[in-house]
């Protein structure tokens, strides 16, 4: 049997990370497995859903890579993949299971009810549906039929209690005494999550259902209708929580929660997916580090911790900065580039003839860039014409005693080398230290504020050569320049 997965999105918002998380182990077990992925968007809250949502919620997906192979756009056997699509269908298995006496037509009111309930709560504390419609005889329904009375159809929950195996939580048991005859067909027609969800699921073929904590409760109540259904039941893997480095519930308070918020903000969708596949769960040992195909390889639902899982920003960065580190050449400046394009410091040569140059300009960067912006931000001083100079930077280093001269002399040292790589620089800076008696790092200082504009940059040699000679001269007699005048 093929595993199918999947995932079920209510697209009443963007795609959080949570969201995220639940798709993503439910794509690490299809590709795992050799299953399928499904994509169906639970788009039942008409008011509350929009095309801009579920739009926002593909959009999440296709940037962190979870591809789905039958869901919206692409369609399969099982389709539509709307669940307002299948209303139709769910409202066909409520009548069955009506007609097989599994559930009731339910005349009661709104009003009724909360009266019930009201005067319930008052009394006893709890209330839960006093199966008043259960009792009706058949004659009594047919005459409510003829009078066209509004009813709902709710499930005849039996006595007894329901029990699963969590693949995550291991064995659950609910006892039915606390399950009231819930309501599957509303009387507007509209059927409710628990039947459309166990309906789709039934109908897709979906072996695993892999979902949030929080539908843990629903759970015995699907199970109810999967068994009047007579369908086999998918095992079970309820994820827990996301919560905030502060232990309560991940939410805005705790920053950025959409996932496209970090598409935007300079992350890279591999260190994303490495960092939500270890919110919870573990290829066990020390691992951390691991790419897409290693997470497939390693993922199991069974590794998933029951425990909730905590998320921490700096984590995230780090798995930024060490993915950042391993991304290939070309692959990194395709990703730099629309950053550059925003800074006005893009130009096509660099994926031409000027790659090898524009790689070692980025290779230079990687240490130091957390989000991919940074590479454009950081290394801007490659890029310009004219540098904006940090005042403090030039007054301690470039105003310096005596590093006018000394600023001269780096300059006819530069001009004579043969070749202007960064062991000849660092050669030629030190022998002009030596012969002018000042330390090495003085000038190391004066140089680095006269090329970058700033106290802060990359090693300077490998900045100087990269840069190039001509460049550097230029920006020598420039930052001469600058400490001459308005020196007070
Ligand atoms: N549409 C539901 C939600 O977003 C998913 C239900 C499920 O996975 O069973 O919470």
């Amino acid at each position: 049997m093929i595993p199918r997965v999947r995932f079920a999105p209510s697209p009443t918002g963007y795609l959080h990370v949570g969201g995220a998380r639940t798709a993503l182990f439910n794509w690490l077990y299809a590709r795992r497995a050799g299953g399928v992925f499904v994509l169906r968007i639970e788009d039942t809250d008409a008011e509350r859903s929009s095309d801009a949502m579920v739009e926002g919620i593909l959009d999440g997906l296709r940037w962190l890579g979870l591809a789905w192979d039958e869901g919206p756009k692409i369609g399969g056997e099982h389709g539509p993949y709307f669940q307002s699509q299948r209303f139709d269908r769910h409202r066909d298995v409520a009548a069955r299971l009506v007609a097989e006496r599994l559930a009731y037509y339910c005349y009661c009111t709104p009003e009724e009810l909360s009266a019930k309930r009201a005067a319930a709560e008052q009394t006893t504390g709890g209330w839960k549906y006093d199966r008043t419609c259960c009792a009706l005889t058949d004659r009594e329904i047919a005459s409510r039929e003829e009078a066209r009375m509004a009813r709902a159809i709710r499930f005849r929950v039996p006595e007894g209690t329901t029990r699963f195996d969590d693949l995550v939580h291991g064995p659950i048991e609910f006892d039915h005494a606390n399950i009231e005859d819930f309501v599957i067909l509303r009387s507007d027609g509209l059927p409710t999550y628990q039947l459309s969800v166990v309906s789709d699921d039934v109908d897709m073929k979906i072996t695993h259902v892999v979902r949030g904590d929080d539908h843990i409760s629903n759970t015995p109540k699907q199970i109810l209708i999967y068994r009047a259904m007579g369908a086999a039941l998918p095992q079970f893997a309820h994820v827990p929580l996301i919560l905030g480095p502060d232990k309560k519930r991940l939410s805005k308070r705790h920053g950025a929660t959409s996932v496209m918020e970090y598409a935007r903000g300079g992350y890279l969708p591999e260190a994303m997916t490495n960092f939500l596949a270890l919110l919870g769960w573990s290829p066990g040992g020390d691992r951390e580090l691991l790419t897409r195909d290693e997470l497939v390889a390693a993922f199991a639902l069974e590794g998933i911790s029951g425990g909730n899982a905590v998320f921490n920003p700096e984590k995230l960065d780090w798995f930024n900065q060490q993915h950042l580190m391993r991304l290939a050449p070309d692959e990194l400046a395709l990703r730099v580039k629309p950053s550059f394009e925003a800074a006005g410091q893009w130009r096509d040569e660099f994926l031409g003839d000027r790659r090898a140059w524009f790689f070692s300009v980025l290779d230079l960067f990687r240490p130091r860039a957390k989000r991919l912006d940074d590479f454009a931000a950081q290394s801007r001083f490659f890029f310009v014409d004219t540098l904006e100079y940090d005042a403090a930077a030039v007054e301690k280093h470039l105003r310096a005693t005596d590093m006018d001269e000394h600023l001269v002399a780096l300059d006819a040292a530069f001009a004579s080398l043969d070749t202007f790589d960064p062991v000849s620089i660092e050669a030629a800076l030190r022998s002009v230290a030596d012969a002018r008696g000042v330390k090495a790092g003085s000038l190391i200082h004066a140089m680095r504020v006269a090329v970058t504009g700033k106290t802060v940059s990359p090693g300077l040699f490998d900045v100087l050569s990269l840069l190039g000679r001509a460049r550097v001269r230029q920006r020598l007699a420039e930052a001469r320049r600058v400490g001459a005048t308005s020196a007070s």
